[in-house]
């Protein structure tokens, strides 16, 4: 596998086809003994560097500002978190240690998806180590998600004139519910999740598309539901971008996923939903989400594929070698 992906690499003038946006303070936010594993993001940051990346092939993320923030959320919801004023139900419901390293991890986390999508719009495709917390709302945030980092990026692209109109593509275990509530009344973002309905979050708004599954559905069942979906959703609404949210956590060894979908899954699910992109040259962002594995590294493993499935789905290789990388097994 790793032999491929450097063939391909060495096609590149440059050796990635593609921009990671990074930064080491991802992972030294100190969240205590919680199930979120931060040291994901430097993991996997490592094995890309051992894939051959060098420092130009990664961006750094500004914080995001008080104005990026309010295009989404409430002046009262910034207000009470920048001045760490959450109240206990609100820290609660977070489901994380709020402190002043918190916000400056989710700030930096939605500074980096906003990069991501400049880069995209520019490039082709961008991949965030980091980002996905679809969970947060307009006035709280909830399930580990402080800000919605991807809500916050399609509402500044769309306000800067860069995009019409755009997809997200949430691949999360869980339903994206904050990303569908926000965008529920506004028809320039088409939201599709596909998520395990008996787990978190107990109401789930409507996303534009909700595919739901059960406990014990395999990838069989897993694939079978989501195939119909792509390319027609991308032909049909013509996305100017697409965010996908490649969540690690439908893993079948998660330990918050109840469906028994493999790794090997996995890697059809982002194969199917990057290469369409592509090859319809929608401009795409990818975006981790979650990841929960007992074992560390294979959460870290599912995400690695998913950005070795971008680089064989990135168009700007020779047609031929690109197709015949891509071609499904
Ligand atoms: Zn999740």
């Amino acid at each position: 596998m790793a032999d491929l992906v450097d063939s391909v690499l060495s096609l590149f003038g440059t050796r990635f086809p593609f921009k990671f946006v990074y930064t080491s303070e991802y992972w030294m936010v100190d969240m205590g003994p919680h199930i979120f594993p931060v040291k994901k993001y430097r993991m996997l940051y490592e094995k890309i560097i051992a894939l051959g990346a060098r420092p130009e092939d990664f961006l750094k993320p500004e914080p995001a500002s008080d104005d990026d923030l309010l295009l989404v959320h409430t002046p009262d919801y910034v207000n009470k978190v920048r001045s760490g004023n959450l109240s206990s139900l609100e820290a609660q419901s977070l489901e994380m240690p709020f402190s002043s390293q918190l916000i400056q991890f989710f700030l930096l986390m939605t500074g980096g998806t906003i990069k991501a999508a400049e880069e995209a719009l520019k490039a082709g495709l961008a991949v965030h180590l980091g980002g996905g917390f679809h969970h947060a709302f307009p006035d709280h945030g909830e399930g580990f998600c402080l800000f919605n980092d991807v809500a916050v990026a399609l509402e500044k692209m769309k306000q800067e004139r860069r995009i019409n109109r755009a997809m997200i593509v949430d691949g999360d275990l869980h339903q994206g519910n904050g990303t569908a509530s926000i965008f529920s009344k506004k028809d320039y973002v088409f939201t599709f999740s596909i998520h395990q309905m008996d787990i978190y979050p107990d109401h789930k708004p409507g996303s534009s598309l909700d595919i739901g599954l059960w406990s014990g559905d395999n990838d069989e069942a897993y694939l079978e539901a989501l195939q119909p979906h792509f390319p027609r959703l991308y032909e049909e609404y013509k996305p100017d971008l697409v965010i996908y949210i490649a969540g690690a956590d439908p893993y079948q060894k998660d330990l918050l996923s109840g469906l028994d979908i493999s790794a090997p899954g996995l890697k059809k699910r982002d194969r199917l939903i990057m290469e369409s992109a592509r090859r319809l040259k929608i401009p795409l962002v990818i975006v981790l989400g979650g990841g929960y594995a007992d074992q560390i590294e294979e959460t870290v493993e599912i995400h690695f594929n998913t950005i070795k499935e971008a680089i064989r789905a990135s168009k700007k290789g020779p047609q031929q070698l690109v197709a015949s990388l891509i071609s499904p097994k």
